[in-house]
């Protein structure tokens, strides 16, 4: 039930680890990782407690310094390691997790069998994946296919993607499930609530639903899922107590 994502110069790793202890009071029953290693995606995710998934899993071994982390509250598929998050499609180039319950995942995913897409888990987010890699053939680029796909999308999400073709970037996306960015210097969070990153920033912009995020480490632009068009966001300072 919580999401964080950097991007910038530091061990992703040890940020998004830290991030997820301070986001377990939200409750879980799973967790994982990936980490963009060189151009390489690398996922390791469970059921059970974060501390002893890190263990088992190495996720301080992992290198990059770009990634996301989750922890799964299921509503689709028993608690599970192949249903912990993240999910990916057909291809492993697009890997995210997701806080929140697609209502019309059976739909979508029957049409995506039909065009031969393969599932690994029981999840409805998983379909996410597979709708972005199926929309990916009739786009300009991977931002139009995400855009298209979330369009389709009924329910509740907060999403974080990471594409392996755009090294430089993260994308997050906001409905009905939250979503906040941390602003740093030469370096950016995203995160479901601001504990996860406010030890390295304060400076935070919340998404409001049906809005989504580019962000790469010194730049953000936030976007409606619905028309593209960019929305002017106010920085929130928060108070360090
Ligand atoms: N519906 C998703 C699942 O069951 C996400 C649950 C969550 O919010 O953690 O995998």
């Amino acid at each position: 039930c919580g999401i964080i994502g950097y991007i910038g110069d530091r061990n992703a790793a040890e940020v998004i680890l830290k991030g997820l202890k301070r986001l377990e009071y939200r409750g879980y029953d799973s967790a994982g990782v990936v980490i963009d290693d060189g151009g390489k995606l690398d996922v390791r995710k469970g059921a059970g407690r974060i501390d002893d998934l890190a263990e088992r899993l190495g996720f301080l071994e992992m290198n990059g310094n770009r990634g996301i982390g989750h922890t799964r509250w299921a509503t689709h598929g028993v608690p599970n390691d192949i249903n912990a998050h993240p999910q990916k499609d057909c291809t492993g180039k697009i890997v995210l997790v997701h806080n929140g319950i697609i209502e019309n995942f059976a739909e979508l995913k029957e049409e995506l069998l039909k065009k031969g897409h393969r599932f690994e888990s029981d999840t409805d987010t998983e379909v996410i994946a597979h709708l972005i890699e199926e929309e990916l053939k009739n786009s300009e680029n991977f931002e139009e296919a995400l855009r298209r796909a979330l369009k389709r999308l009924k329910g509740s999400f907060a999403l974080a993607i990471v594409y392996a073709d755009e090294p430089d970037r993260l994308y997050v996306v906001r409905n009905e499930s939250p979503l906040v960015l941390g602003i740093g210097d030469g370096e950016m969070f995203a995160a479901s609530d601001v504990p996860a990153f406010l030890e390295y920033t304060n400076k935070a912009v919340f998404l409001d639903d049906g809005e989504y995020a580019v962000i790469t480490k010194d730049s953000y632009v936030v976007k409606r899922i619905d028309t593209g068009e960019i929305v002017e966001k106010p920085i929130h300072e928060i108070e360090w107590t």
